[in-house]
């Protein structure tokens, strides 16, 4: 029977573009798909941006447009990462689609209903200057456990400690910067703590699905059994769930409850379901049988669930979110796949510090995106661990093992094939035919390590498959056999052998590597290459294409220039060669965007006057064309008289906030030359536009 599955990847929050650690828990989750597809399963894949709360609220107030539109433009950004790596996902949504509108407010009402719903009056930190409840992430402090400064609301950076916004030393607003005050506000909460939920949750977690395997990796249970199982003192650290933000928030309307929106974390998981959603409306062309079609795919007991996440965020998959599944009359996961985090360099990477290996920039230098491909799937297993990126480590495994190992042996045979035997595979003698089984009788067991996401076995199993094919090349060099007279039925027979163990072995990477295994189903002249056809030859008379190189070496200068530093960090000379100009270093470097906001015009000096009171400063009423004039103070008094000054143009910084002096507003800046030390070097300059410039033509 062909199995149904839906498989999900966290949702990425609309905050910010991909990084490395994104990517890999997409090729991880590419790779079981793709595998789950050339076993003849349907497979629904889907993804969505999660777009809801706080941070995305204050973001795109502070980019100066609406939450919508910035997270508009966040996903625009996704495609390139998505198509440059050929992440299949089969639909991209967002948490602020109408279907998850819909169904959080249903699975909400569900809960009510289910009697797991309570409201609470709380405690919060308020920031009245901004005139809204602070999130955690937005109260700062210092922590009341190791006494660290600047540590956020939630938890210490410093210590690991959890804790309440409210046991911070000196909070403060990271909005404002100043202090909160205490406010009440009523609260929604998902009881967790109930006898129901927590008897649930005991046993799904330790529970295994129809096939047989435990919702969740061992490693994980024992972690997420510190909070779920009672302590010495019999009690449990899994409490009741805070599920509601009051406005203003980026967020769903909590139904009959007006100024209350759902905590992002209850929103973002049913955009799993909502995506799925979009997808069989959009599969349909209609809204109305879409949801039929969903419902009636939710519904079947035998589709299967499963979802790929990091291993941050545990607890809401893993208790949370069954339980909302659960006790809303819902399927439950059929497993959660938890990841570990990427290092480089031993460098920790998680999803909320991105940096280190920039996904664009290695594409953009004409990186191959299936060697990344191939070195994460070397790396990965079912277990919860962490994932280290070593340039070194990378070079070796594509140019030896992919390249050296496994495109050689197509590059070793195809030649003598097309130029010997006009393209068309011979006949296989016995020895040939032994190699060829060994290889094949792997099948079983390199599906089974794709079913249990163990990819780094399946590829040392498939590059040890490797070694024996290019052993029984040396063993018979058809590059010898090809000058021997009389060989020419050698030559064929080992040349054809070569091709028919490259094409399962192709089959066998083709889960990480889709793109090199259609080329070579395209080289090959064969139907798409799946496991269940590695038995079959492609057979004595088959004729196969030319070859054309399948893929370069990594080339060092590449990954020194993925992993360089920004360009702007040159070295400094010695301190002896400099000269120091006008007696000051040159300020550090700033953008063009920098320099734009500094809105410098032709000024003319309409009328200049000496100030009483003041040896410094020179009155300048100034023209900028605005049809009013200025009034600037300028401290130019011991370099010109105000007569000198009278109908000539100058420059000045027309955007400059308006200043209160002792005699006056000055509401502009006139540029003016000085060297620094005054003293040793004086005189002042007034700047003097070329001839020709008319005032109010801006300088740039
Ligand atoms: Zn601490």
């Amino acid at each position: 029977m062909t199995r149904q599955l839906f498989v999900t990847t966290a949702l990425p929050y609309a905050n910010g573009n991909f990084h490395i650690g994104h990517i890999m828990e997409y090729i991880q989750a590419d790779i079981w798909v793709r595998y789950q597809r050339m076993m003849g399963s349907e497979v629904h894949f889907v993804c969505a941006d999660d777009a809801h709360g706080a941070p995305i609220m204050i973001a795109a107030e502070k980019a100066g447009k609406t939450p919508q539109q910035f997270v508009a433009d966040i996903a625009a950004g996704r495609k390139p990462y998505l198509e440059g790596f050929n992440i299949g996902f089969d639909n991209w949504h967002s948490t602020d689609g109408p279907e998850n509108h819909e169904l959080a407010q249903q699975i909400y009402r569900d809960l009510k209903a289910a009697g797991l719903i309570e409201t609470r009056v709380i405690e919060q930190f308020f920031d009245i200057e901004k005139n809204m409840f602070l999130p955690d992430r937005f109260i700062k402090g210092e922590c009341p456990k190791c006494h660290t400064k600047d540590q956020y609301g939630d938890n210490c950076e410093s210590c690991g400690a959890v804790y309440s916004p409210t046991e911070l030393i000196n909070p403060y607003s990271a909005l404002t910067g100043g202090t909160p005050v205490l406010r009440d506000s009523e609260h929604y909460f998902f009881k967790l703590s109930d006898p129901r939920c927590v008897e649930f949750l005991e046993q799904w977690t330790q529970a295994s699905n129809e096939r047989g395997q435990a919702h969740l990796q061992s490693e994980v249970y024992n972690k997420i059994k510190e909070w779920l199982l009672p302590n010495e003192e019999g009690k449990r650290d899994l409490g009741d769930w805070d599920i509601s933000r009051d406005a203003p928030y980026f967020g769903i309307e909590i139904p009959d409850a007006p100024g209350k929106y759902f905590y992002v974390w209850l929103d973002a998981p049913i955009g799993y379901l909502a995506s799925l959603k979009n997808r069989f409306v959009k599969l349909a062309g209609d809204a109305a049988l879409g949801a039929q079609h969903y419902d009636a795919f939710m519904a079947d007991p035998t589709t299967e669930q499963y979802h790929f996440i990091g291993k941050d965020i545990i607890t809401f998959h893993t208790l949370f979110w069954p339980a909302m599944l659960h006790f809303s009359g819902r399927k439950t996961p059929n497993a959660i796949f938890v990841h570990g985090f990427l290092t480089i360099n031993s460098e920790k990477m998680s999803k909320s510090r991105g940096t280190g290996l920039d996904p664009l920039k290695y594409l953009g230098l004409g990186m191959n995106p299936e060697w990344l491909r191939y070195y994460i799937a070397a790396k990965l297993n079912a277990r919860n661990e962490d994932v280290e990126f070593s340039p070194e480590d990378f070079m070796a495994r594509v140019n030896s093992d992919l390249v050296g190992k496994y495109i050689n042996i197509a590059s070793r045979a195809a030649g003598f094939i097309a130029k010997r035997f006009d393209g068309k595979l011979g006949e296989i003698s016995d020895d040939g035919a032994a190699l060829l089984t060994q290889l094949r009788i792997e099948r079983v067991s390199i599906e089974q390590l794709y079913e249990t996401r163990d990819y780094a076995k399946a590829l040392r199993e498939t590059m040890l498959l490797a070694d024996r094919v290019n052993e029984y090349v040396d063993a018979n060099k058809p590059w010898e056999l090809a000058k021997q007279e009389g060989m020419e039925t050698r030559l064929h027979d080992v040349c054809t052998v070569c091709i028919e163990a490259f094409a399962v072995l192709t089959t066998y990477l083709k889960p990480v590597l889709p793109t090199l295994a259609a080329q070579v189903e395209a080289f090959l002249g064969v139907q798409p290459l799946a496991f269940d056809n590695t038995s079959q030859a492609l057979g004595t008379g088959h004729t196969i294409g030319n070859y054309k190189h399948l893929m370069q070496r990594v080339d060092i200068k590449q990954l020194e220039a993925l992993f360089e530093a920004p360009a702007n960090v040159e070295p400094a000379p010695a301190a002896a060669e400099l000269t120091v100009p006008g007696g000051e270093e040159i300020a550090p470097t700033i953008s063009i965007d920098d320099f734009a906001k500094i809105d410098l015009r032709i000024a003319k000096i309409v009328n200049c006057e000496a100030v009483e009171g003041s040896t410094k400063l020179l009155r300048l009423t100034l023209d900028v064309g605005e049809g009013k004039m200025r009034n600037v103070f300028s401290g130019i008094a011991s370099a010109y008289k105000p007569e000198d000054l009278i109908g000539k143009l100058t420059v000045m910084v027309a955007n400059l906030a308006p200043r209160k002096m002792k005699f006056g507003i000055s509401e502009g800046m006139v540029l003016a030359a000085s060297h620094a030390d005054q003293k040793a070097n004086p005189g002042l300059y007034v700047l003097e536009p070329f001839a020709g410039a008319q005032p109010g033509m801006r300088v740039g």
